[in-house]
């Protein structure tokens, strides 16, 4: 298991997780969390402990990553 995660084109090791996939999710949930807050009535409480957990699982499901130097997305 690797501490340290380098860019496979560029080799920086200045990367974070995210990429467009984790971005899709968190508009998507905002999209879905409004409505289910003002249109709905769910608890606010609810829907944000939701989205905490979607968002979770989408950085599990994914598992990207972008380097912050060269853009490029990659699993790690
Ligand atoms: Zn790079």
């Amino acid at each position: 298991m690797r501490i340290m995660t380098s860019c496979p084109s560029c080799s920086s090791e200045k990367v974070r997780r995210g990429g467009m996939a984790i971005w899709l999710t968190y508009v998507a949930l905002i999209v879905l969390a409004i409505p289910a807050v003002l249109v709905f009535h769910l608890n606010a409480a609810i829907v944000a402990l939701i989205m905490v957990a979607a968002v979770v699982m989408a950085h599990l499901i994914f598992n990207l990553r972008v380097c912050l130097d060269c853009g490029t997305q990659f699993k790690g």
